[in-house]
């Protein structure tokens, strides 16, 4: 059978590769972001409940509607936005889903899209994939703020989209309310939308305020904003999320999702729309995650990586100048096999392979996982 690549140069994804590995070389797996510990067991309990009790069949194709209406109620609490559960949410397999959807909903061949680098390594696939061409403006090292005298540069008549991602993976960046205004500037008078990736909104740090799109009702009118169950609950094998956007653009990406996955796995949506009751349980989450990214800095000054800003997501990347001059995707797969230390190399993270000689580190882990992994790592 002949059969014409629609994402031709695309390989097994970095995550899976390096997991793979990890897993083959018995290694400590600091790489692929998931966390290591449990979940809460409420939670779990929760969804037992749901199944024993019947919850089993489709829930509607916008989601389960007391889980949409949780949601609008932990926006208005946390944005001070009113959100219309029935018409303005989505929820998704996933955050990587709601995106791919977003993207699908608005592209039409031709059409470009501005990627920030580095990037989470689906956006431009999902765009190329719609016969759309990413056009990507590099992060400024090292720190990776947005240059936007760049995105002004790079803006066409062709530009769809834009899309943002804060906390950012791979590099812990966070978006100021000066970038907001400045994004407010390169759209106004426009037709360009926004998609803003916010699936590390409770994974901010240093009291900094996160950005959300929606606190700004202005760039909601003409954005896609998506979310992700799984970074919020230490569930990420749930790959459930969930999409705000306007009514309009919202009754599009549905017609999207209905025949793609139609609906999400119910018992899950009816324990989160509990669940979601609880705010400490989300409101948490940052001190917590927090205290290992502080922890893991630490024990990292014993090794000689030199650790950059991280005040978000659970990652934070390191230069290792001190230990090797050579390209950051050969010193994770030796640090793999040699050290027995699984990290990912930023070098993954965008399109032409740059290499900012960096590793990201993911610090979701249990203390004594982040310990055996330092001590590892001390060693070269
Ligand atoms: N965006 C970013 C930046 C991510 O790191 C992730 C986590 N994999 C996602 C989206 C997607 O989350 P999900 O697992 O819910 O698809
Ligand atoms: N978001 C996770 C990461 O960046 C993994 C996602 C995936 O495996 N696709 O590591």
């Amino acid at each position: 059978m002949q059969l014409q690549s629609k994402l031709p140069g695309i390989g097994t994804n970095i995550f899976t590769v390096m997991s793979a590995l990890a897993n083959e070389y018995k290694a400590v797996n600091l790489g692929q972001g998931f966390p290591d510990f449990p979940m809460n067991h409420e939670l779990t309990d929760l969804v037992n409940w749901a199944m024993k009790n019947n919850f089993n069949q489709y829930s509607p194709m916008p989601g389960w509607l007391p889980l949409r209406e949780a949601i609008a109620g932990k926006v208005e609490f946390l944005y001070q936005t009113k959100i219309n559960a029935d018409t303005e949410i989505t929820i998704t397999p996933g955050g990587t889903y709601a995106i791919y959807s977003a993207f699908t909903t608005i592209l039409q061949p031709g059409d470009e899209v501005i990627v920030f680098e580095p990037a989470y390594d689906s956006y431009i696939p999902n765009i190329e994939i719609n016969g759309a061409k990413a056009v990507t403006i590099n992060l400024v090292y090292p720190d990776y703020h947005i240059d936007w005298a760049a995105v002004k540069k790079a803006i066409t008549s062709r530009t769809k989209a834009i899309i943002i991602n804060s906390p950012h993976n791979p590099t812990g960046s966070v978006i100021t309310e000066n970038d907001i205004n400045e994004l407010r500037d390169v759209v106004a008078n426009t037709n360009i939308f926004i998609i803003s990736d916010e699936v590390y909104e409770h994974l901010i740090f240093d009291n900094i305020l996160h950005q959300s799109i929606l606190r700004y009702n202005d760039l909601l009118q003409r954005s896609f904003v998506c979310f992700s169950f799984g970074k919020v609950y230490n569930c990420t094998g749930w790959k459930l999320g969930y999409c705000i956007a306007p009514p309009e653009l919202t009754r599009e990406l549905r017609k999207v999702h209905q025949f793609n996955c139609f609906s999400c796995h119910t018992p899950s949506q009816v324990a989160l729309a509990q669940f979601l009751q609880n705010k400490d349980a989300y409101l948490s989450l940052s001190a917590f995650m927090q205290q290992k990214r502080d922890y893991f800095i630490s024990l990292m000054s014993r090794t000689r990586f030199d650790m950059l800003e991280s005040h978000g997501s659970y990652f934070v990347c390191a230069k290792y100048d001190r230990i090797s001059d050579g390209g950051d995707k050969d010193l994770a797969i030796r640090l793999t096999k040699e050290a027995g230390v699984a990290t990912i190399p930023v070098s993954a993270f965008y399109h032409n392979a740059k290499d900012d000689k960096v590793l990201r580190f993911c610090f979701s882990k249990k203390n004594e996982t982040l310990e055996m992994a330092v001590e590892k790592l001390s060693k070269i």
